[in-house]
C-alpha cells in the first residue's frame, strides 16, 4: 500500500498514476485518486489494478493538486466504496491513510456517533471527525492536529479541504511518509521511488509531525503546532 500528492502548476492526473504504479511492488487490493481545482474536488476509485482506475480517470479534468492511494484493506472487505480518497459527509474533506487506527470504534461513539459512515473503513472516522471539530469552530490545521492528538495506531495520512485550494495537508505515525521538494511544486509519497521522476530532493518525517505541503513551501509541525526545520536529503537513482 501506499500514498502520493503533488502541488504544482501541472496536471496533476498522470503524476500521481505514475507514482502509484512505481508503489505497486508494496502490494495492494485498490486504488483511488482525488483532484482539486477551483472548481472542487473530483474523487476517482475502484477495486483492483491501477489499470483498472486509469480506465475510469476523466482525462478533461486539469487539476494542479491531487492525493492518491494504493490500499490494503484492514478495515472492511477490498471494495470501491471502502476505497481511499475517503470524504467527509459535506465532502469538503477528502482523505487517504496508510495504517491502522486502534481506538476507531470508541472515537466514533465517542465524536461522531450521528454521523452515517459511508464505509467500513477505520480511515473513514478520521475525516468525520476532523469535519466535525471544523464545524465547532476550529481551522482545518487545529482540527487535524486535535484530531491526530486522540488517534491510536499507525498512519501516513493526506488530506485535501476543498476551501483551500492551496494546502495538502500530510501527518504520520508508524507509517513511512516523505515530502519531495521541487521547483514551484512539492510532492508526498511513502517511498521516494515514488516520485523520483519529478525530484531526487525529499525530507523525512518523523512520528508524530504533521505538515502543510504548499507549491512553494513545506511547513513540518510537531504536534504542539511548533514548527521544525530540516534539511533535505538527496535521494538516490538506483530504483
Ligand atoms: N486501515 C485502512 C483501511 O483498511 C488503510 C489500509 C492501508 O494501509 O492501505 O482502509
Amino acid at each position: 500500500c501506499g500514498i502520493v500528492g503533488y502541488i504544482g502548476q501541472q496536471d496533476s492526473k498522470e503524476i500521481l498514476l505514475k507514482g502509484l504504479e512505481k508503489l505497486e511492488y508494496r502490494g495492494y487490493d485498490s486504488a483511488g485518486i482525488a483532484v482539486m481545482n477551483e472548481q472542487g474536488v473530483r474523487v476517482f476509485k475502484e477495486k483492483g489494478r491501477i489499470a483498472v482506475l486509469r480506465d475510469i480517470v476523466d482525462e478533461s479534468v486539469q487539476a494542479p493538486v491531487g492525493i492518491g492511494h494504493t490500499r490494503w484493506a484492514t478495515h472492511g472487505v477490498p471494495s470501491k466504496v471502502n476505497a481511499h480518497p475517503h470524504q467527509s459527509n459535506s465532502s469538503r474533506f477528502t482523505l487517504v491513510h496508510n495504517g491502522v487506527i486502534e481506538n476507531y470504534s470508541i472515537l466514533q461513539r465517542e465524536y461522531i456517533q450521528n454521523v452515517q459512515l459511508k464505509s467500513e473503513t477505520d480511515t473513514e472516522i478520521i475525516v468525520q471527525i476532523i469535519e466535525r471539530f471544523v464545524n465547532e469552530g476550529l481551522d482545518t490545521e487545529a482540527a487535524l492536529r486535535k484530531t491526530l492528538s486522540i488517534l491510536k495506531g499507525s498512519y501516513a495520512l493526506a488530506l485535501l479541504d476543498h476551501e483551500d485550494a492551496n494546502t495538502i495537508y500530510v501527518a504520520k505515525n508508524k507509517s513511512p511518509l516523505l515530502v519531495g521538494l521541487g521547483d514551484n511544486f512539492n510532492v508526498v509519497a511513502s517511498d521516494a521511488m515514488a516520485m523520483l521522476q519529478v525530484t531526487d530532493q525529499y525530507v523525512e518525517l518523523m512520528d508524530k509531525e504533521m505538515v502543510l505541503v504548499r507549491e512553494d513551501e513545506v511547513i513540518i509541525k510537531n504536534l504542539d503546532g511548533e514548527v521544525i526545520s530540516r534539511n533535505p536529503y538527496t535521494a538516490e537513482l538506483d530504483a
